[in-house]
């Protein structure tokens, strides 16, 4: 079966009767003893159905295992666990700024070290590989919208011993399967588009290694990072429509990024020509910020991945890098009609 059903129907009771047709919401801190779930921390049914539906969509025919966890940032937390003391992490320069940040801070902390290279330079991020332990790719980035070569970067990491990671958010399983491309590991943020409606924070990761997926189930279990169980539930229901959400969030980005491109206020459109994000970079900080203050119906919010069209000049944040402009606006193209989006962008732009 192709993606779109297998999203629909993955991670379901079985076709008997009497059964939901969805999974419950299991409300439980602890089973009764001498089974495999043992305890509320170890193990939920709400969360094994959605940690079933996400590996299946990441997984493809090979299948993969999933984790889910209590924040996208979670994960990520747990994925850096596997780095040992003053081991090397090869990381994007532009990052998820949670990650950017949790990699400074381990780093200032003596724990691990780090080198941040621009990942659209394949030879000097592949050069970078060279001692590393773990390799941080983020495709496309946050929120420079920068592509990495993924299947390259990935063969020359593992040549060196390293695991490389995959933070898939932006671009979801429906549009890039990183296990495919050498990833030993993805992260999801499943607070955006997998959940997509901005109501439920939660992360995940996916693996075809069983070795890993044991280790950081530990991990989960001693840290204790666990997903709520509606939560699951929620993001279980959003990822039901995740194809049909994310094919109409990139035609309306498309259309969207053809139409910026030929606006005389906008300096650049930065569209990888996939998926529902993009970035435009105006003349400054104010033009920029009058945009985000002076729309309808696009919301000033820093989240993605809603079926609501959300956006923010990223430099408003002290922690993002000087390299990204300060006119850049990170913009996350929801499902609405693709003419009233248009609209509302042109009445806070600047006319000339
Ligand atoms: C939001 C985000 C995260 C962090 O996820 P949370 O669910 O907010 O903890 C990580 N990576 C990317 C690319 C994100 O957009």
């Amino acid at each position: 079966m192709r993606p779109a059903t297998r999203a629909v129907h993955v991670g379901r009771p079985p076709h008997d009767s009497d059964e939901p047709l969805n999974v419950p919401i299991t409300m439980a801190a602890t089973y009764v003893a001498g089974g495999s779930r043992e305890y509320g921390r170890y193990a939920n049914p709400t969360w094994t159905a959605f940690e079933e539906a996400l590996a299946d969509l990441e997984g493809g025919e090979q299948g993969a295992r999933c984790l889910s966890f209590a924040s996208g940032l979670a994960a990520v937390s747990v994925v850096l666990d596997l780095v040992g003391t003053d081991q090397l992490v090869v990381a994007p320069r532009h990052a998820y700024n949670g990650t950017s940040m949790q990699l400074a801070d381990l780093e200032s902390r003596g724990r691990i070290r780090t080198a941040l290279v621009d990942i659209t330079d394949t030879a000097a991020t592949v050069a970078a590989c060279e001692d590393a332990a773990l390799v941080w790719l983020e495709s496309p980035s946050n929120p420079a919208m920068e592509l990495a070569d993924l299947a390259a970067i990935s063969a020359a990491a593992h040549e060196a011993g390293a695991y490389v990671v995959v933070d898939n958010t932006f671009a979801t399983p429906v549009l890039q399967q990183p296990l495919d491309l050498g990833a030993d590991l993805v992260v999801h943020s499943a607070t955006k588009y997998i959940s997509g409606h901005s109501d439920v924070l939660m992360g995940a990761i996916v693996t075809r290694s069983d070795e890993l997926y044991d280790v950081l189930k530990r991990r989960r279990d001693l840290l204790g990072a666990i997903p709520g169980t509606f939560e699951a539930w929620l993001a279980l229901r959003g990822l039901r429509t995740l194809p049909l959400r994310v094919e109409r969030a990139q035609a309306n980005a498309t259309e969207l990024a053809r139409r910026l491109t030929e606006h005389p206020a906008v300096t650049e459109v930065r569209y990888p020509g996939f998926g529902g994000m993009l970035a435009i970079v105006l003349a400054d900080a104010d033009t920029a910020d009058r945009l985000t203050h002076g729309t309808s119906l696009w919301v000033h919010a820093t989240s993605l991945g809603g079926v609501e069209s959300m956006f923010e000049r990223r430099r408003r944040w002290a922690a993002e890098p000087a390299t990204i402009p300060e006119g850049l606006v990170r913009l996350s193209v929801g499902i609405e009609d693709v003419d009233d989006l248009w609209d509302d962008l042109v009445s806070a732009l600047p006319h000339r």
